[in-house]
Formats: C-alpha cells, sequence, structure tokens
C-alpha cells in the first residue's frame, strides 16, 4: 500500500491521481538508483489498480467517486495477493540472480499473461524490475508489449540505469524518477519498522544514502557485513595496485554498492581530516578504522578529491557494463 511506503510523494499523488480518475496509461518507468524503493512503489501502484475493493474497478476511464483517494484497501483477496507475491493477474519478471540477464522466454511468458482475461477483477499488471538487464530480444519483445498493450493492462518497467534502456521504451512509458530521503526519515522509519536501536537505524541509513531499500536488505541480509568485506577487499587491491580482485567475480550491483562505498570511505577520510563533525561520516560502523587511516594522510586534499570522483566514475562505467578490471583502472589512474 502507498500509506505503508516512506517518501516519494509526488510520485504516489501522481499515481494515485490516475487510477482515482481513471486516467492509466498503459506503461510506466521508475527510475532511480538501486534500493530506492522502485520495486515497493511499484508493488503498492499494482495493489491499488487490481484492488478488488477499488470503487470503478472494471470500468476504464470512468471516474472513481470524490471520496475514493487511489490507494489499496489491504485487505482484499487481491491486495493480500498482491503482497504475498502470488496473485495471478500480477506478472511479475526479474533477472534469476542480482545484475543478471533478463531472457526473452520471460517477456514472452510475461506478454502472454498480460493478454489473458484477469483471474478477478477486471485488470492485468505487469512488472518487468531493472530492466536494463533485459537482453536486446527480449527488450524488442518488451517495446512490442509497450506499443501495443493488451485492453485493460498497465506494464510497470523498474530501472537503476535507464540511460541503458533504448529510446523508444524510455519515449513510450510516462515516467516516474524515485529519489533517496532525508538520513532523519529512513533512520526514524528503520526504528519503526523493525524495531533497530537509533544508532543502528542512523548508521544503516547514512551508509545507505537514504536508500530505503538498500537500508532494508543490508539489515535483513547481514549486507552490510558483505558490504566491509568487499570494501575491504577492493581496497587491499587498492593498495597492491591490483586490477585482479575477487571483487571481479561479485554480481554486478554488489560491485557498484563496493564502489559507491570506496567513494564514501575516501570522502569520509577527507572529512576526519578537514576535521568535520564525526556525524557526518558515513562509514560510522568503521570510524575508528577511518580515524587511524586519516592520521597518515599526505597533505594534497586535492588528490583525495579526485579519489573520490575517479570511484564515482568507476561506478557510472560499472554501470554501463565496464568490466571490474576496467573499473579498477580508472579508480588507480594518475
Ligand atoms: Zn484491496
Amino acid at each position: 500500500m502507498f500509506s505503508k511506503l516512506i517518501g516519494n510523494e509526488a510520485a504516489v499523488r501522481l499515481l494515485t491521481g490516475e487510477i482515482a480518475g481513471g486516467r492509466l496509461a498503459p506503461s510506466y518507468l521508475f527510475t532511480g538508483l538501486s534500493g530506492i524503493g522502485k520495486r515497493s512503489l511499484g508493488l503498492a501502484f499494482a495493489q491499488a489498480i487490481l484492488c478488488g475493493d477499488r470503487p470503478s474497478a472494471g470500468a476504464p476511464g470512468e471516474a472513481c467517486p470524490p471520496t475514493f483517494c487511489g490507494e489499496a484497501c489491504g485487505r482484499c483477496p487481491a491486495c493480500q495477493g498482491v503482497a504475498a507475491g502470488s496473485f495471478p493477474d500480477l506478472i511479475a519478471v526479474s533477472s534469476e540472480s542480482p545484475g543478471g540477464p533478463i531472457r526473452i522466454e520471460q517477456v514472452r511468458l510475461l506478454a502472454n499473461g498480460m493478454r489473458l482475461t484477469p483471474h478477478t477483477g477486471a485488470w492485468k499488471v505487469g512488472l518487468v524490475e531493472e530492466a536494463e538487464g533485459l537482453t536486446e530480444e527480449a527488450a524488442n519483445a518488451c517495446l512490442k508489449l509497450i506499443e501495443e498493450p493488451p485492453e485493460k493492462s498497465v506494464l510497470i518497467v523498474t530501472s537503476s540505469a535507464s540511460y541503458r534502456l533504448a529510446a523508444t521504451l524510455l519515449s513510450r512509458c510516462q515516467r516516474i524518477r524515485c529519489w533517496p530521503q532525508g538520513i532523519g526519515r529512513v533512520a526514524q522509519f528503520l526504528e519503526k519498522q523493525e524495531g533497530l536501536s537509533s544508532e543502528a537505524a542512523r548508521g544503516l541509513a547514512i551508509g545507505s544514502g537514504g536508500r530505503v531499500g538498500l537500508a532494508l536488505r543490508w539489515h535483513r541480509e547481514d549486507g552490510l557485513a558483505r558490504k566491509n568485506l568487499l570494501l575491504d577487499e577492493l581496497l587491499a587491491a587498492l593498495r597492491r595496485g591490483a586490477l585482479e580482485t575477487p571483487l571481479g567475480k561479485a554480481p554486478r550491483l554488489e560491485i557498484e554498492e563496493a564502489l559507491d562505498g570506496i567513494a564514501a570511505w575516501w570522502r569520509d577520510l577527507l572529512l576526519l581530516r578537514l576535521g568535520a563533525d564525526r556525524s557526518w561520516i558515513i562509514h560510522q560502523d568503521r570510524l575508528d578504522d577511518l580515524e587511524r587511516e586519516a592520521k597518515r594522510l599526505g597533505p594534497s586534499i586535492e588528490s583525495w578529491m579526485d579519489r573520490v570522483e575517479r570511484a564515482y566514475r568507476a561506478r557510472s562505467a560499472v554501470q554501463a557494463n565496464a568490466s571490474p578490471r576496467m573499473a579498477l583502472a580508472l579508480v588507480l589512474a594518475r
């Protein structure tokens, strides 16, 4: 449900307005960094479209009563099925491994499913997660579905790297941008929803850069330990000047996160060196290590600013499909 999400209020207002006003577009593209809540927003949208208690469900184009807010009821079989990931009128496809490809067979199943009569209610919703993973053939099939949408269907496409999508796909979907949230707000959400201590919640909120989904994933999968492992591997490889690292075998998403982590590490060092308040530090869980290293920093601040920038450039290169080796070469470049 939209009411269970935090942030992205403008997007929620727009989407609920379209449902309430009976003005649903055939396809939507949700863009923004990974772990920012695109999937949750997409599922809340799907729930609101498919909800059995929606007053005008089954009457496309007919406006809902003025009291209807475009939100799902959260109680009917459709709402519960969508939340449980088992509602037949919502067909979702994603890569089978993080950062892996989405194959043509998956998109064919999605397209065929969306053309069938709905099991309940009147609508079908398709969800393609992280569409930059679509193979060329799969992307063409997806585009065909967007260009010839089945009746009473909505396709929701999400992407963390929309610049890798075909211009035709971009131009035919209604675009919804998702943004990171303020640190205080994310921390408060984590404290309330996950029962975390204020210190742990703030550490995750800062470390994730205000990306709620990423913070939740780190918390639920002990991702902070994994993040630190990759960060240490990357730091060790950089100290050796080596281009080969075990990181090369990690999924693309993890490599991106490790490069983000490196950029944040150098930024943290620079801030500590400049005497900034400790509350500004992103790697709160590594404060002792950072302070030790900051004492050994050379005098040239410019070279550290340059390092931060190179790490972000390397991350963009990995997003655009560069190999981890090439990304490390960018980080090491002088
Ligand atoms: Zn409902």
